[in-house]
């Protein structure tokens, strides 16, 4: 059987990779404690080690502290420090198989060991290590190096093979189960952020990505559009709600298609969508603006059967030289729609500040901003509105 392990299932999981390095700490620290009681206990004459067997605990006790120092101050070596801390178990224990054979129970620490690797360093890994210590023990037996009834080999060689048997089932189930958890993580990450009928980003979440826009901005401008459905309420006079919510869905979609990657769009209202523009100076966000209006105007969408004309009216704004807030740009955009609706609507207004645009070879009186995007590039239609 093939398929997750622990270690493969959640790779993409921050959780679960602490979890592993907190299990490579806790090995890396009980093996080091475990070597110091033995070594203590030999030299108190509670029990007896063989020379070899005391100096190996002390090596092991330097690695496995050594380790669990580095996995506390380098989490970003997790992975071979995790290996590092198995194998430094596992040459205890194979230590132990040769240089102690008055302790007849050392077999135990092989079982300890396969489940603590299956956990650790994944399914492929823990069968590994059950395949090289039942070859390391059939050898030794053939050629005589440790003492064993036939019986207690088959019985080790058996038992072993259940546990791996066992961790495997374990693993792979709580690999299924982690990415049931890692789904539906995703899912609800997914509604809390999104708008459950366009699909768009919500306020919040709309509201917390452009904070963190508007900081990492810099001196580069950053534009805000408000878009507002025109005559939204005669749309559900007409078509009902279910024919209002497939138009806003329709808007949604055509303005969403509109945008650069680097747009974030978000339905804010009923039927009031606004688009952040990074990077984007005032000229690139009138023709963005303009952009979408047509777009919105052309797009038809076929609504219970009637071909609709829907139209929006658009405001925009600026970050100027003040420090940049979302709430600022959001109440100027807004101020802005509004004029445009005043206006006649199916226009693209600007913010109040934002100078004076005029159009099809006229003034354009705007702030500096890098070179227009071709998907927005053309700004033709005189509706748009001309001064501020
Ligand atoms: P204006 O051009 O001035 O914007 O006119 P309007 O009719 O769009 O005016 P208003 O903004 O006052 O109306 C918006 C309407 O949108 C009111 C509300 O019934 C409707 N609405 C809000 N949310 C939804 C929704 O999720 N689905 C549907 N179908 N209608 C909605
Ligand atoms: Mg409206
Ligand atoms: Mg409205």
């Amino acid at each position: 059987m093939t398929g997750w392990t622990i270690s493969s299932a959640s790779s993409s999981s921050a959780e679960h990779d602490e979890f592993k390095r907190m299990f490579s700490l806790l090995v890396a620290l009980v093996t080091a404690v475990f070597t110091a009681v033995f070594d203590i206990s030999a030299t108190l004459g509670l029990i007896w080690l063989s020379p070899s067997m005391f100096m190996a605990n002390l090596g092991s006790m330097a690695v496995g502290i050594v380790t669990a120092a580095l996995l506390h101050l380098r989490p970003q070596w997790s992975k071979p420090l995790a290996w590092t801390a198995a194998g430094n178990t596992y040459v205890l224990f194979l230590i132990a198989l040769y240089s102690m054979p008055g302790d007849e129970l050392r077999y135990v620490w092989f079982f300890a060991h396969a489940g603590g690797t299956f956990l650790l360093l994944g399914s492929r890994a823990g069968w590994a290590t059950i395949v090289v210590t039942e070859a390391i023990i059939i050898m030794s037996y053939v050629a005589g190096g440790i003492v064993l009834s036939e019986n207690a080999l088959a019985t080790f060689c058996f038992g072993l093979a259940a546990t791996g048997a066992l961790y495997h089932c374990y693993n792979f189930r709580t690999a299924a189960f982690l990415r049931r958890i890692e789904l539906g993580r995703r899912q609800l990450e997914y509604a809390a952020s999104h708008d459950s009928l366009t699909g768009l980003l919500n306020r919040p979440a709309f509201m917390a990505r452009s904070g963190r826009v508007l900081s990492e901005a810099g001196r580069s401008p950053v534009s805000l559009l408000f878009i507002d459905v025109d005559r939204f309420k005669s749309v559900n006079d007409r078509h009902g709600h279910k024919g209002g919510d497939e138009t806003l869905v329709a808007v949604a979609a055509t303005i969403a298609g509109s945008v650069r990657v680097t747009d974030s769009v978000a339905r804010i209202g009923g039927e009031e969508i606004v688009v952040l523009l990074p990077d984007t100076g005032a000229a690139d966000a009138f023709a963005m603006a303009e952009h979408l209006r047509a777009r919105i105007e052309t797009a038809c969408p076929i609504i219970a059967g009637d071909r609709l004309s829907v139209t929006a009216s658009i405001g925009w704004a600026t970050t100027g030289s003040a420090a940049p807030s979302i709430e600022t740009l959001l109440t100027d955009a807004d101020e802005a729609m509004y004029r445009a609706k005043q206006s006649g609507r199916n226009r693209v207004e600007p913010r109040p500040a934002a100078g004076v645009i005029e159009l099809a070879g006229q003034r354009r009186d705007v702030d500096a901003s890098p070179g227009l995007q071709p998907a927005f590039s053309e700004i033709t239609d005189q509706k748009t509105a001309v001064s501020s």
